[in-house]
Formats: structure tokens, sequence, C-alpha cells
């Protein structure tokens, strides 16, 4: 055997349980990545597009911050994450002007007594209870938990943030409600969030070190082509050998074969059958993938430098439909929340509309929607446009796991090892493991860890 354990992507799931794997339980652990740079949809570029820009590879604030998964698995292998401040408000967008969350709050006496109970129950509610929803629409809670009125909608708003889901008949209930749950236990908010010290690489970076620090590797340029099944096992992976001459889709052979005792698969599950022969699995739990691997969310935003800050806030700014692409839309100005990103007397905004995963793929209709939102940045930040150093354009369909609707979410999400296959398991925001997009996928991280670890494969 090469190696005790294979992990197939260099995300914060692939990362975190290799880490995890090397530093608690002592393994051998070889992390295969097919880029050449690690942390998956965490990627971070430094100096780029120029000296003393440090960008993400699109919008990201961590739910929770220094209260979350995220940091919980990097303090777990003794890595310190430091963070900025905590997101201070939302600002919503109302009546042709940004107002904050607190201001839409602003509710009479009568219905602030309603909010208190209502986020007391929220917060004693257990995991059973929580769970029981997971099949339900947020709509449907709502509808047994409060009347319509101001309260319905600061609920529907924050609901909306945590899902990127604009109807709450549309919202798996489970998921909002343990997220709510969560901030309101850890932090006494309905949503709390924070962006670390560096960038999003800041999340990774130990999690690399500890793997290595403790006799593992991480290949970069690594695709994985398939993993060997053999009599009922996961035998290890074949990787892609070194590239000649031919592009890689002319190119035969030239494989490698690398074995190991157990495998975790910590790439998407719309990735998955690029690498897993389904035939090979019950059919029950492959008809299930397929059905639900294209249920995702794409993304169109720009990453924006300022030559001048337009606001001094550390806030998150939300809007439910767009003036011009009419979608639901986020930024947050992430040099207010950590100045080492940007230039000094410089300022970097992160923007996005959320949209369907077609929309996102399909060159065309991605074009359209970009040249939308840059319409509506004009009407939402009418000072952007002459303090406007740059501007990136990204795009990204599966941007944080399966699209958190009714049956999609909680105890619906695919399991953590594959079916009749004991050292096969898999990792990621797409499995099971709650929480916010990235805290979901360091959840499952530490999930399958824990698994591995107690079958002592
Ligand atoms: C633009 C954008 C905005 C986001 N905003 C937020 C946010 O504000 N808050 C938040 O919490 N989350 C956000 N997310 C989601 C968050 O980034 C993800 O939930 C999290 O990073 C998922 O981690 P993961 O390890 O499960 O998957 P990934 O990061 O996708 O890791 C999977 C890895 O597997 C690799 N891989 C795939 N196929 C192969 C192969 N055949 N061989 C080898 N390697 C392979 C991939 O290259 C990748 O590195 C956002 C994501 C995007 C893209």
């Amino acid at each position: 055997m090469d190696w005790d354990v294979i992990v197939v992507g260099a995300g914060i799931a692939g990362l975190g349980v290799g880490a995890l794997l090397a530093k608690e339980g002592g393994k051998k652990v070889l992390v295969l990545e097919r880029y050449r740079q690690p942390g998956g949809r965490l990627m971070h570029f430094r100096d780029y597009p120029g000296p003393g820009w440090n960008v993400d590879v699109g919008l990201h604030l961590i739910e929770l911050g220094p209260f979350g998964e995220a940091h919980m698995i990097n303090e777990r292998v003794g890595k310190r994450v430091e963070w900025g401040p905590m997101s201070e408000t939302v600002q919503l967008y109302r009546d042709n002007r940004w107002i904050s969350i607190a201001e839409l709050a602003n509710i009479s006496d009568e219905y602030k007594a309603d909010f208190r109970n209502l986020t007391t129950r929220i917060a004693s509610m257990s995991n059973e209870e929580v769970a029981s929803w997971d099949g339900r629409s947020f709509e449907e809670w709502m509808d047994a938990n409060t009347a319509p009125g101001p309260i319905r909608e600061l609920l529907a708003t924050f609901a909306m943030i945590m899902t990127t889901i604009p109807l709450p008949v549309d919202m798996g209930a489970g998921e909002v409600l343990h997220i709510a749950r969560e901030n309101l236990l850890r932090r006494r908010q309905f949503l709390a969030a924070g962006y670390p010290i560096g960038g999003m690489g800041a999340l990774t970076r130990g999690l690399i070190e500890t793997i290595e620090e403790n006799g593992g590797e991480i290949r970069l340029g690594h695709p994985v082509e398939e993993v060997l099944l053999e009599g009922g096992r996961a035998r290890g992976v074949k990787v892609a050998g070194e590239q000649g001459p031919y592009p890689r889709d002319y190119r035969l052979g030239e494989t490698e074969i690398i074995e190991a005792g157990v495998v975790v698969c910590a790439l998407p599950i719309y990735q998955l059958p690029g690498i897993l022969d389904f035939s090979r699995l019950p059919s029950w739990w492959g008809n299930r993938i397929l059905d639900i691997k294209d249920e995702i969310t794409g993304l169109v935003g720009y990453m924006i430098g300022l030559d001048r800050p337009i606001t001094d806030k550390v806030c998150f700014y939300s809007l439910l439909e767009t003036p011009r692409a009419k979608r639901p839309f986020q930024a947050f100005p992430a040099s207010n929340y950590d100045p080492t990103i940007a230039p000094a007397g410089k300022q970097l905004f992160h923007t996005d509309i959320v949209c369907e995963y077609e929309e996102a793929s399909q060159p065309f209709k991605r074009r359209r929607l970009l040249e939308l939102l840059a319409e509506d940045l004009k009407i939402l930040f009418p000072e952007m446009e002459s303090a406007t150093a740059w501007r990136l354009p990204y795009y990204v369909a599966g941007c944080d796991g399966l699209a958190r609707k009714p049956g999609l979410v909680g105890r619906f999400k695919p399991e953590l090892r594959a079916p009749g296959i004991d050292n096969l398991y898999f990792a990621g925001d797409t499995y099971q493991g709650r929480g916010l997009a990235t805290n979901s996928a360091a959840r499952s991280a530490m999930d399958c860890a824990e698994r591995i670890m107690q079958a002592g494969s």
C-alpha cells in the first residue's frame, strides 16, 4: 500500500479530512488536486490583478467567523486563523436607498416581544426538531409560527441571505433553522459573519501545513481520472501522468495507479460521475446522486478595485431583486474587514448576483447577466463607477453546495460513506454536514475523519 489515505480534492473539506487524519489519526495522507493551486472554491490570489491587491475566487464572507466550523477545524489541528471585525450590519435596498436591517427591525414593542419569543423558540430547538423540518419549506414553518407582518418580513430577509434563494416556499426550513439556531446560541444574532485576515487562503493554509508536518503530501496539478473499485473495496486511484504535447482531450494512457487503505472523494457530487463508476455501486444510490447533482445555483459577479473608499462601513449589502438583472444581489467592501487585501487608501469590493446553474455556465447568458449587473451597480452605488480602478468578472456554477431547497438539506444530503464499499468516503459541502456552505464543508470533513478513525481503517 502506497498510502493510508488518498484524498481527492484540495478544498477545505479534503484538506480538513487529510489534516485531521494525519494529525489525530497518525495516517499517512496523500491529497491529489487537479489544479496547480490548492483551496478549491476558497482559492485566493495574492498580488492579483496588481501589486497589493489580494482577491478570492469570488464574493466570500464566512458565517460565524471565529465561532464557526471553518475556524474550528483549524483549531483542532493547532492552527490559528485571525479574523477582522464581524459584520456590523446588513444593508437592504428599500425605496431607492440602502437602509440597515436594524432600521427594518425597528418594530413596535408588541412585535418585539413576539420576536424575542420566536428567537427563544428557535434557539431551544433540538437537533431532531430541526431535522424534522428538512423536507419542508421555511414558508410552512413561518405559517405555523408567525403571523403576517414585519417579523415575517425580517425572517424571510435573513433566510434569503442564508440560502441565496429568493422565496421562502423554496427554502429548506431545516437548513434555515439550523443556521439561525447556531448563530443565536453562539453570537446571539440571527446571522453573524466575518472575513479571515489574509483572505480565504487563511482557512486552508494551516491544514496544508498540518498534512505536510505529519508526513503527508499534497500533489497539485494531478487530476484523478478514476477511483479504482475491486472486490467491494476501493483499491486506490488512477491519476493522469505527466502531460506530453497532446492536449488532454486527445491523450490516451499514461496513467499512474496509486493504492491506499482508504479513499476520500472530497469533490462536489456534480463532479463525482467523472471519477466514479456508478454501475459498481447500488443503483438506488447512483440514481439519487444523478437526480440531485444539478440542484445547484450559479453566481456571476465582479471583484472591484476602487481608487478611493466609497463606504467606511463593515457591512454586507443584500437585495432580493436588482433593478436590471432582476436577481438576488450581494456585495461587501472586503477591505473594510481586512485592510491587508488592498493597497493603502484603496478599497476592494466583492459583488455578485445569484442565478440558475445554466445561466452561469452558458457564455452568452452569462455575458448578458454581467452586463445587467454592471448597470445595476451604477444604480445601487452611483459613486462606484468614477472610483473604479479595475473590475474582474467571475462566474461559478455550483457555488455553495446543493441548493438549500426542501428535501435537499440536512439529513437528505448524501451519506459520508459509500454504500457497500466500506473504505470509500465522501466529504464537502454537497454531502452531509450542516451550516452555511464553507462551514458545512468543514463540518462534513470533521465528521468524515471521525468515521474513518472510528472504523480503524
Ligand atoms: C464565488 C463563490 C462564492 C462563495 N461565497 C461563499 C460565502 O460567502 N460563504 C460561504 O460560506 N461559502 C461561500 N462559497 C462556497 C464555499 O466556497 C464552498 O462551500 C467551499 O469552499 C466548498 O469546499 P469543498 O472542499 O467542499 O469543495 P471545493 O472547494 O470545490 O473542493 C473540491 C476540490 O476538488 C478538486 N477536484 C475536482 N475534481 C478533481 C479531480 N478529478 N482530481 C483532483 N481534484 C479534483 C477541485 O479542483 C477542488 O479543489 C462560495 C463559493 C464560490 C465559488
